[in-house]
């Protein structure tokens, strides 16, 4: 294993220890040595020179205690700044509307159909009336994979498996959901390999023609620098509200948070950390700033 970020500081300022402050020239190996790390973290390289280039700043001239290692300052300085780049807190998804419609976005195999079918389960357990609405209508299997998963959480899925309009089911789903007094809709889409315009313009339509409170844009954390790519494709097109990042139960150390963040300026709203239907977590920027670090 690597050693992680905060061992690696703890090490180049043994030195400094009880010597004053931090100065530009016992700073300089330190700060390769964080960006380095953050690149090895996924962070894209321009943002991890920024964040440096920030943390540089912060650091200098602050006093180096004697009971505080010069490291430790400094891992709680770049924590510090992660945690704030990723928003602080969590923003939560708008439950306005009624039924509140949440639209759910992103490329084929990102694991979209398991997060719909994650986040149904979580609102039902919060005491909300649910609906799922399959509208991947390029993919039979698709529509079973979710009839599958509702049927393990208990939720109802609407499905018009004949129909090749996702407008037209979408819009019947929000009658069937008015109809039968559920008060939140949630819409899986189609997702293809990679971003075509077909795709685009199609979610952007049924976007346009649904209304959602909430678009969510889901990416597979171990797509490194694809992940910030396809986010800042879906959301010119979609102006999406949030990011869901999943796959975070893999050996990423999560750096694709802290790129799409910079890149979309979007919150990421959930975490995904494995298949069942029971993990899902809201996004804590400070947990990710953690795991950033290693
Ligand atoms: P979709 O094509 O975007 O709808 O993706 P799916 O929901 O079908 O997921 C693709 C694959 O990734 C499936 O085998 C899922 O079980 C798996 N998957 C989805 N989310 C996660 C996750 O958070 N962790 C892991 N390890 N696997 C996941």
């Amino acid at each position: 294993m690597f050693d992680s970020l905060s061992v690696k500081l703890d090490r180049a300022f043994k030195t400094l220890k009880g010597q004053g402050q931090i100065t530009e020239i016992n700073i300089a190996s330190t700060i390769k040595e964080i960006r380095r790390a953050l690149v090895d973290a996924d962070v894209n390289y321009k943002v991890a020179k920024d964040v440096t280039d920030k943390i540089r700043e912060e650091a200098l001239g602050r006093d180096v205690l004697i009971s505080v290692s010069p490291g430790q300052l400094l891992t709680k300085i770049v924590s510090e700044e992660l945690t704030t780049l990723m928003g602080e807190t969590n923003v939560p998804i708008s439950l306005e509307g009624n039924p509140n419609i949440i639209l759910i976005s992103g490329l084929q195999g990102s694991g979209k159909t398991t997060f719909t079918g994650k986040l149904a389960n979580l609102m039902k357990k919060q005491g909300r009336t649910v609906l799922l609405a399959a509208c991947d209508i390029y993919r039979p299997a698709a529509i079973d994979q979710l009839k599958v998963l509702g049927e393990q959480i208990g939720v109802e899925v609407y499905a018009e498996p004949e129909n090749k309009d996702a407008v037209k089911i979408a819009k019947n789903a929000i009658k069937f959901a008015k109809d039968n007094g559920k008060k939140t809709l949630i819409i899986d889409t189609a997702g293809r390999l990679a971003v075509d315009e077909q795709m685009m313009n199609e979610i952007s339509d049924l976007k346009e023609a649904v209304n959602p409170a909430e678009t969510l844009f889901v990416v597979d954390s171990m797509t490194g620098q694809d992940a910030v790519n396809t986010a800042a494709t879906f959301n010119e097109r979609l102006n999406f509200d949030g990011v869901v990042l999943t796959k975070l139960d893999g050996d990423t150390r999560g750096g694709a948070a802290l790129s799409i963040r910079k890149e979309v300026e979007k919150p990421i709203k959930y975490i995904s950390t494995g298949e069942k239907m029971d993990a899902i977590d809201l996004f804590h920027p400070d947990r990710m700033a953690s795991r950033i670090l290693g």
